[in-house]
């Protein structure tokens, strides 16, 4: 299957140049890449601009109530363990009204992916401050939210990584490994995408020249929570953005720990044992003899 058989034949509703765009192309690289059958493959999109990306691709999609996306997301995962699954939405849907499921799905660990775009802004609503917005934009007066340092501070088995819509081949490369991630029931895998709002908040130029590529960063390892969490700090005090993989757990770490191989060992959920019945003439002919 080509990227290009994924494509809907039907146009965005995104502005030209959205940041979303780059998402969209990446998660259509990495499904073809993988070879993922369209109906393997589940996208769960949020409320917003971001939360539309399911209507742009021929795979199977569902529209979930604002803020609800991941727990939707976790019970498609369980009712069938064999389907991929990725939650996909803004930073207005996943960092305010979504902000306890945020943080509950490090805890379940379930293997799902979830990507946010973060465009520090309610785009679909005409640009109002979101919890990511700056200090100063649009009236703001509160301190931005960081989903990075907030998903390290975590101590579960997640993948952890940003991206950035200006740079398609590292977003491509981080969205293969964390499909691969939770294709392997190794757990979470949580990918923040800085995705520019063009028409109300066009950040393009300030983070194309502010992101830095954490892997270049001397100590990198993405295997050590504590010196991860010290290069973003460092690097965010010297005015730059920090992008890349910031949390990879070793297969020791990640080994079992999976929602479904908890709940569902076989990892055979309600949705795939109905469908998994074999059809049996003898029984069906009993059930119709005893309504009649
Ligand atoms: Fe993208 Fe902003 Fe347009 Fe929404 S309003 S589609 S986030 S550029």
């Amino acid at each position: 299957m080509s990227g290009l058989q994924l494509a809907r034949a039907i146009p965005s509703t995104w502005c030209p140049g959205c940041g979303d765009f780059g998402v969209l192309a990446a998660v259509k690289k990495a499904v073809a890449e993988l070879k993922i059958a369209p109906h393997d493959f589940v996208l769960v999109g949020g409320i917003g601009c971001s939360g539309g990306i399911h209507n742009f691709l021929e795979l199977n999609g569902l529209h979930a109530l604002h803020g609800r996306l991941l727990p939707q997301a976790i019970g498609v995962k369980l009712a069938n363990p064999n389907l991929t699954v990725v939650a996909a939405g803004g930073d207005g849907d996943g960092y305010a009204i979504g902000m306890g499921h945020f943080m509950h799905a490090f805890k379940k660990n379930a293997s799902i992916v979830y990507i946010v775009m973060n465009n520090e802004t309610y785009g679909l609503t005409k640009g109002q401050a979101s919890p990511t917005s700056q200090l100063g934009y649009e009236g703001n007066v509160e301190h931005p939210f960081n989903a990075i340092l907030t998903a390290l501070s975590i101590p579960t088995p997640a993948f952890i990584a940003r991206t950035f819509s200006g740079d398609p081949k590292m977003m491509t490369q981080i969205l293969i490994e964390a499909l691969q991630h939770t294709r392997s029931n190794k757990g979470y895998a949580f990918v923040e995408d800085l995705s520019p709002c063009v028409t109300y908040n066009d950040t393009y130029k300030e983070w194309r020249e502010k992101v830095l590529d954490v892997s270049k960063v001397s100590g990198y390892d993405p295997t050590d929570r504590k010196a991860m969490f010290r290069i973003c700090l460092e690097t965010m005090d010297a005015g730059k953005i920090p992008i890349g993989v910031m949390h990879r757990p070793t297969s020791r770490e990640a080994e079992g720990e999976a929602l479904e191989l908890k709940l569902l060992p076989d990892l055979v959920g309600p949705a795939r044992a109905e469908t998994a019945l074999a059809p049996n003439r003898a029984a069906y002919e009993k059930l119709l003899s005893g309504l009649a």
